[in-house]
């Protein structure tokens, strides 16, 4: 068997859901809301399961979807891209990434990648044949420093990917560095893969800024989006590939060999989805931005030190800070195991351990749920301490 993949150890998520399902414990671990989102988005899919084409719907997605993606991402974000050229569907972002990756990265190739990362990134990347080159970054500011970016260019970098808002740190990137990032992708003629599925999920009335707006930056970047974390519905496996047509075209040939398509009445509904005004995104936020509070205001009145969270559906405790001496692992497994409440370490998302002990709760739960894991993570401090 493929190396790669048989030696991938189980995802920390698989890992922590499942202690979480056999110990019966509060789960703050896996990013999934514990709502079943949108009536109107539901009943959407419904009827369109009924009374549309179930039969292969074309390679490049629905039209009727490209063009709410366009126009959306119009609105939204004031990006102008032509839906027949630049916009394609995938099945999920996750595929968006494994085409958008497969079609960029040849044997040999480095590709920068940003630590805490996504969990997806580093083996698609190496069973593409690409080197990843790591750029560290540090809680809580998560800043990027611009040598660090520029120690890990190199004229073999193909490529660098980003995420923001960052899943797990739940930083925004800054335009500062959203302009040092494009910087070096100029100087080395790279391209720049941007995950952005937390784009609707940002706090505190700040905007999610794409770095393919930024000058020069079109022609070389790949921005990735996700129904289902637009749409609370992380079960919606819809993602969206925005690039210029030259990019696109490849993509859409790893997509073709990938998933070639996805379910049309899924697509059909978040048309529906992404022509709804800017209010139903507003109140998704806020309602999102609610639960973050309860979730800080409680760990911290129990004595822990929380790392701010910008977006996404997470926050992390700073366990040194918070007065725990264990590592971020032995903590997760044992608060999951002694003390019923499931989250995850952040040396997940790290090629080789990070200095900073850090776990990361999932907020997008019913008040109740976080209460009681505000609860159990007491005592585990105190247990612990
Ligand atoms: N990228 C990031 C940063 C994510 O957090 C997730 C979902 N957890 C994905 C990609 C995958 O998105 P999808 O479910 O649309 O495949």
């Amino acid at each position: 068997m493929n190396r790669l993949f048989a030696d991938l150890p189980l995802t920390i998520f698989d890992l922590m859901s499942g202690l979480a399902r056999d110990t019966g414990a509060i789960n703050l671990g896996q990013g999934f809301p514990e709502d079943d989102g949108p009536l109107q988005l539901r009943e959407a899919a419904a009827r369109a399961l009924v009374e549309q084409s179930n039969q292969y719907p074309p390679m490049m997605g629905l039209a009727a979807l490209r063009e709410a993606v366009a126009e959306h991402y119009r609105r939204l974000q004031g990006l102008d891209l032509d839906w027949k050229s630049e916009v394609m569907v995938t099945s999920g972002a996750t595929e968006a990434l494994a085409a958008s990756i497969l079609a960029v990265v040849e044997p040999g190739d480095e590709v920068v990648l940003v630590e805490p990362m996504y969990d997806a990134y580093k083996p698609l990347v190496e069973r593409a044949g690409g080197v990843p080159k790591f750029v560290r970054l540090e809680a809580p500011e998560w800043r990027i420093p611009e040598s660090a970016l520029n120690a890990a260019f190199s004229a073999k970098t193909k490529a660098i990917v980003i995420n923001s808002p960052n899943n797990p740190s739940s930083s925004l990137i800054e335009r500062e560095d959203l302009e040092k990032i494009a910087r070096a992708c100029i100087a080395r003629d790279a391209i720049a893969i941007c995950d952005e599925v937390w784009e609707h999920v940002v706090f505190d009335g700040k905007q999610h800024e794409p770095l393919i707006a930024l000058p020069e930056m079109r022609e070389r970047t790949i921005k990735i989006g996700s129904a289902g974390k637009m749409f609370s519905m992380t079960g919606w496996k819809v993602g969206f590939v925005c690039a210029a047509p030259k990019i696109l075209q490849v993509v859409a040939k790893a997509h073709q060999f990938l998933t070639f398509t996805t379910p049309p009445n899924l697509q059909a509904a978040a048309a529906f989805g992404l022509a709804k005004p800017e209010s139903f995104f507003q109140a998704m936020r806020d309602d999102l931005q609610r639960s973050r509070d309860r979730l800080a205001a409680g760990l911290t009145q129990e004595g822990f030190v929380v790392t701010p969270s910008a977006g996404t559906y997470f926050l992390s405790i700073d366990l040194a800070r918070s007065g725990i001496s264990l590592p971020d692992r032995e903590f997760s497994l044992r608060a999951v195991k002694e003390h019923g409440v499931a989250s995850i370490p952040l040396s997940a998302f790290y090629a080789a351990p990070p200095s900073q002990q850090l776990v990361r709760l999932c907020f997008a739960k019913r008040d109740d749920t976080l209460d009681r894991g505000i609860e159990r993570l007491a005592k585990a401090r105190r247990a612990f301490n």
